[in-house]
């Protein structure tokens, strides 16, 4: 059985090895993601080329997404690395403490501008909620507070206020210089982090597409302030990333599971793509087996319809990454037999403005319906399949297509598989001979099988897909000579 849900796995020194990289792919990882948080463009340029020529050699198409850091607004570092925090004790943000010399009574920041966005009353959370503070008092340059939750506090630690609200813009200098980064390197999607509005979306494709990259942009949602403008930025977006880490220290843990559920099916209905991420698979960051806790929510996500699960450190400095995907494969497997994974209403109350749009529902509701084995749709951007994959269903759904850009776009969409395909014969009925064998070489399908194929009357050009056609196979068969027995 193919998997439908995508695993995207994040690299890093864990994954540095080609052999542990083999293993991942072995695995069955779909989609690599480059934290630019960390590293080096070097590091990044060269995980990206290994993981392409390792890809290459096992025969399979893998994404690449890049991910920005965004402004993640930091506490400087300690003299010692670190602190030991109590509660009640009085601790300062300090915008005037250089970056390297904090201590029990004060530490830097980042972002001098949190001063500016912070008031007496608020609470920030450092080191994604593990630290609560609260604000007494602030000055032109100190954010005065008292320890609420007290404990550990290291360097470089990350701050988010509860609730939401800080001013920092979704693109930072550095972000827009990574941009540049991610066109060379052929990103074929770039996440945004912190975005609040379409327009942080929107500039971020700008300025990719002027460095001259194809690749599609993620909307990261880890901010309250996203959440009210969420159907502009999906508009937007290729795909959205629900990034549970910074999310649910801004708007609560507790709230966040129905967040996801309601952006997965939202965004899901409006024809976007959906990763759900952070920490699904923590405990293997040291553990050979993940905990119960974590098999229920990868298994959950999967039943709530995501496209794709993802890896963070599990992955990029874990003990072993191969592991924490074949655990995780596994899981969703599982979970994909369901039959709510496998059911759909096929959006019967909608009315659609676009022939290729209908032609995917029809195709879908078809498939569901006639008990067909695989649907084969010839695509040149890979909107089709992405309509297609949109309803829920057990059938595979192949991209063939000419161009890899597409193929490693619909790495990331749920129950697609793409194959390299050029369609070179002008008698339609080769074309559908071509496809069947090609369904036939990789052994999904049978003599006797139905198999729908979706294509365009102009192969070639974008958005033009017209025509669904259910064969069985092995009837129909073109000779060498033109003649159909
Ligand atoms: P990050 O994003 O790992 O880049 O912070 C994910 C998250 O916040 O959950
Ligand atoms: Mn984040």
């Amino acid at each position: 059985m193919l998997r439908r849900t995508k695993i995207v796995a994040t690299l890093g020194p864990a994954t540095d090895d080609p052999k542990v990289l083999d293993e991942m792919i072995h695995a069955g990882v779909d989609v690599v993601r480059l934290n630019l948080s960390h590293g080096t463009d070097e590091e990044h340029r060269t995980r990206a080329e290994t993981l392409r020529n390792r890809a290459r050699a096992s025969g399979r198409q893998i994404g690449v997404l890049a991910d920005l850091q965004g402004p993640k607004i930091r506490i400087g570092r300690f003299i010692h690395g670190s602190v030991r925090l109590f509660e009640g004790d009085a601790f300062v943000l300090d915008a005037a403490c250089p970056l390297d010399s904090g201590d029990q009574e004060h530490v830097g920041l980042t972002y001098p501008q949190l001063v500016e966005d912070v008031a007496r009353g608020d609470t920030l959370l450092l080191d994604d909620g593990a630290i609560a503070l609260w604000v007494e008092s602030v000055t032109e340059s100190q954010i005065h507070c008292k320890v609420v939750v007290g404990g550990k506090l290291s360097d470089s630690k990350g701050i988010n206020r509860q609730g939401g609200g800080l001013s920092a813009p979704a693109l930072t200098e550095k972000d827009r210089e990574d941009i540049v980064f991610c066109a060379e390197m052929g990103a074929d999607y770039v996440a945004v982090s912190f975005v609040r509005s379409a327009d942080d979306v929107n500039q971020a494709r700008d300025l990719l597409r002027r460095a001259g990259g194809k690749g599609g942009i993620i909307a990261k949602i880890e901010r309250a302030e996203a959440l009210e403008n969420i159907d502009e930025i999906i508009d937007a977006a290729d795909a959205i990333m629900i990034a549970r880490g910074d999310l649910g220290v801004e708007i609560g843990d507790a709230e966040l599971p129905a967040v996801q559920k309601n952006l997965i099916k939202h965004a899901r209905e409006i024809n976007s793509v959906v990763i759900t991420a952070t920490q699904m698979m923590q405990s293997m960051i040291e553990s050979p087996i993940p905990t119960r806790a974590e098999v229920f929510d990868v298994a959950n996500a999967v039943l709530d319809g995501t496209d794709a699960v993802m890896l963070s450190a599990e992955t990029s400095v874990g003990v072993n990454p191969p592991k924490v995907v074949e655990a995780m494969s596994r899981v969703c497997l599982e979970a994909e037999k369901q039959a709510v994974a496998r059911t759909s209403t096929h959006r019967l109350d909608s009315i659609f403005g676009r022939v290729d749009e209908a032609i995917a529902m029809a195709t879908m509701y078809t498939a569901n319906h006639l008990g067909v084995t695989a649907i084969a749709a010839l695509t040149e951007s890979g909107s089709t399949v992405k309509w297609m994959s949109r309803i829920s269903s057990g059938i595979p759904i192949f991209a063939l297509t000419r161009h890899v850009a597409t193929r490693r776009k619909v790495t990331l969409y749920r129950g697609v598989y793409p194959v390299s395909f050029d369609v070179e014969s002008p008698d339609i009925r080769e074309v559908n001979q071509e496809v069947i064998d090609e369904l036939l070489r990789r052994g999904t399908v049978r003599d006797g099988d139905l198999v729908i194929i979706t294509k365009g009357d102009r192969s070639g050009v974008e958005g033009q897909t017209n025509i669904m056609k259910v064969m069985r196979v092995g009837e129909h068969i073109v000779q060498p000579n033109g003649e159909i027995s």
